[in-house]
């Protein structure tokens, strides 16, 4: 179902973000289904409001256009992005970028069809080769389904009766997310690069830029050299990222790449932007230490389960990591990675 943009009652308020111990005054816009928050000049965080998982998406308010950065987790979420960015700005959206191919990211792709969505190439193989059988999202759906028995079971074992509603309230609501899934049909980009792209559009200059493998094998960040503002998707979070199809040896250096780039604030595929830029420094450290212990873990014939059990990342306390043991995906794809490097 499609809201009607006549629903939407556009709410502006001055906000105050804590981004890394920092504090920041940030322009918020609130619709019933989303928060912009203006980073800069018409460069705007979109976020669904709904407690349901979703990426973020930036909005990019030029002098005649839009530019969308992601499209959000499904084409349901993406319609909703769309009926929002009206309450925005009279100007049309004339061109979608991926940050990379994940399913959060890329899924609600096809309500773009009739305009150029750009990706790298590496984004273009991934959305054409049985996108819907990928680990990360079949592992992704799995999760969905747990959630709902989770949800099930705490309602039965639920007596009081306003808890028990509001519980039902909660589940139905994420039924109804869950449901939206039934109709993704991936698209891929249909303008592709492989190391930069720029974007002039009005008065702004967009830059497209592949700093090396990191998340996947085809991030992009979006970089805006007049406003200092970089979005990072999942290759630079304000803490570790998810790991299951990433780089981690060759990571720390797309970072110190990124670094390059003059920007004193990033927005990040998750979360709030980030303007402690020591957190990519502590986030490089982490990764090279998990993949040279997991490196020695392997060479010394441990097996995933009892390294992911044992693997010490406490040191890191910036982070922070607080108890021993890693993901056994993550040790999974590092030691894949060890033995099929490509
Ligand atoms: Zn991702």
């Amino acid at each position: 179902m499609t809201t009607r943009p006549s629903m939407f009652r556009a709410l502006t308020s001055l906000a105050i973000c804590v981004t890394g111990g920092l504090l920041m005054a940030a322009q918020t816009t609130t619709t019933d289904t989303h928060r912009f928050t203006e980073i800069r000049n018409g460069i705007y965080l979109a976020q669904t409001t709904a407690p349901v998982f979703n990426s973020n998406a930036m909005v990019i308010v030029n002098d005649d256009d839009v530019v969308l950065i992601d499209s959000h987790v499904t084409p349901s979420k993406a319609r909703d992005l769309i009926a929002a960015v009206k309450t925005l700005t009279p100007n049309p959206i004339t061109a979608l970028i991926n940050s990379h191919h994940h399913w959060d990211h890329a899924h609600g792709n096809q309500e773009f069809a009739d305009i150029p969505i750009i990706g790298h190439e590496f984004t273009y193989m991934k959305l054409t080769t049985a996108p819907l059988e990928e680990g990360t999202y079949t592992r992704g759906i799995a999760g969905n389904d747990a959630r709902l028995d989770r949800m099930r079971e705490q309602i039965k074992s639920t007596t009081d009766a306003s808890e028990r509603a509001q519980l039902e309230a909660d589940l139905e609501l994420f039924a109804a997310h869950v449901r939206d899934f039934d109709e993704i049909a991936p698209i891929p980009p249909t303008v592709t690069m492989n190391d930069r792209m720029t974007l002039y559009r009005g008065g702004r200059e967009i830059q497209i830029m592949f700093l090396g493998r990191a998340h996947t094998g085809g991030d992009v960040a979006v970089y805006f050299p007049d406003d200092k503002v970089v979005f990072t998707g999942d290759m630079a979070l304000g803490g570790p990222s998810y790991l299951g199809d990433g780089f981690v040896d060759e990571w720390p250096q797309t970072l110190e790449n990124l670094k390059a780039l003059d920007f004193d604030v990033f927005v990040p595929g998750h979360g709030g932007p980030v303007t402690d830029l020591n957190r990519i420094d502590l986030v490089q450290e982490y990764y090279r230490d998990l993949w040279q212990k997991t490196a020695v873990k392997h060479e010394a014939g441990v097996d995933v389960e009892e390294a992911s059990r044992t693997i010490d990342l406490t040191n890191h306390t910036g982070i922070p990591i607080r108890q021993v043991g890693v993901d056994p995906l993550t040790i999974q794809r590092i030691y894949d990675r060890l033995e099929n490097p490509d």
